[in-house]
């Protein structure tokens, strides 16, 4: 087998990834980062980035360049291939990266893996997506402003937005597939004395149709089975789908302590149980999950790989 070897190996060209590769270029660390589709991760799944300081209304694809030009001005090398494995290379404490388009035998590791949000499957939630069909209200809550939202989920992230959206827009219909919602209860009692708020339980979005933007959405009443459709003005309302994250960890299995929701548990250094292994972003256990704190991260995350390679660091 032949191996290049690198001081660390960065897994995913999101945020958190583009920012341990800056970072890791400024602790002149001979470093690799591989992206598995394109880079910028869950940045480039929204027309517009918020909350991003200094940069506001950024849009996600050119906020990524931004990243990227960065990274690449300094001499980081980024490659678009998969990583299909990571394993401890017996006990030399090294370890071996197996991608689709080669094999590294790394000193370090950060994988920066991010999460992908937890699809609800109705129809049209492929094509609404970023125009209609959204995944994260702090982001892009903004944009419904004074409009009609549905929210699909009923756990207490979902609950939580919820009363977030409420703030902002003119109804929130929170559509929840049982007769309950998983949230606390103190949560829902919030909830239910909002006014702007409508609970619809045992209910479920099987459709969005429309236009450019939708203009019906489909709910299926889940005690009768039976199927209505309500029409808007195209763009007037828009669907939140709230249902959970799936954090992309399967390849520390074995590596890492995970938390029961699967996301890696790291100390404030990103460092996890096995040294040399630094877990950055959206994949591991937080409070936040933004492009802010997913670059934090990465920064922090490269910033450790070179204190643990011996290296001199910033800070
Ligand atoms: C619709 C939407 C809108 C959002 N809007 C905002 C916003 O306005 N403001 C804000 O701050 N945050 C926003 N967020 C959240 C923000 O995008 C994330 O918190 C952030 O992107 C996380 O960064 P990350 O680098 O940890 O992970 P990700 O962005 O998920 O990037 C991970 C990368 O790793 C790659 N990868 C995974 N597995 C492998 C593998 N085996 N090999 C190689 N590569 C791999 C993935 O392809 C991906 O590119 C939004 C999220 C969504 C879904």
């Amino acid at each position: 087998m032949n191996a290049e070897k690198k001081d660390l190996v960065i897994i995913g060209g999101g945020p958190a990834g583009l920012s341990a590769a800056i970072y890791a270029r400024r602790s002149l660390l001979d470093a690799v980062t591989l992206e598995r589709e394109a880079l910028g991760g869950q940045m480039i799944l929204t027309s517009e980035i918020d909350n991003y300081p200094g940069v506001p209304n950024a849009d996600g694809f050119g906020l990524v360049e931004a990243m990227q030009a960065q990274a690449e001005g300094l001499g980081a090398r980024i490659e678009l291939d998969p990583v299909e494995s990571l394993e401890l290379a017996g006990e030399s404490g090294r370890f071996l990266v197996r991608a689709a388009g080669g094999t590294y035998d790394a000193a370090s590791v950060i994988v920066a893996a991010g999460a992908q949000p937890r699809h609800a499957g109705f129809d049209g939630e492929e094509r609404f997506q970023g125009h209609g069909v959204s995944y994260c209200a702090t982001c892009d809550g903004m944009f419904y402003r004074n409009k009609h939202v549905f929210v699909i989920g009923g756990g207490n992230s979902a609950a939580e937005e919820a009363l977030f959206l409420a703030r902002l827009a003119s109804k929130v219909t929170v559509v929840v597939r049982k007769d309950h919602l998983r949230a606390q209860a103190a949560i829902v009692e919030e909830l239910e004395r909002n006014e702007r708020v409508e609970l619809r339980l045992m209910t479920s979005v099987v459709a969005l149709d429309g236009g450019e933007l939708p203009s019906s959405i489909a709910l299926r009443d889940n005690r009768t089975g039976k199927t209505t459709v309500e029409t808007y003005d195209e763009g007037s309302f828009g669907v939140f789908v709230l249902v959970g994250r799936v954090p992309e960890t399967s390849l520390l299995e074995g590596l890492v302590d995970l938390d029961e929701a699967g996301y890696a548990l790291t100390d404030d250094r990103m460092a996890t149980r096995t040294p040399g292994l630094f877990v950055a972003g959206d994949a591991r256990a937080k409070p936040l999950r933004q492009i802010v704190t997913a670059a934090a991260d990465g920064a922090v995350a490269a910033t450790s790989a070179a204190a643990y390679l011996g290296l001199p660091v910033e800070g």
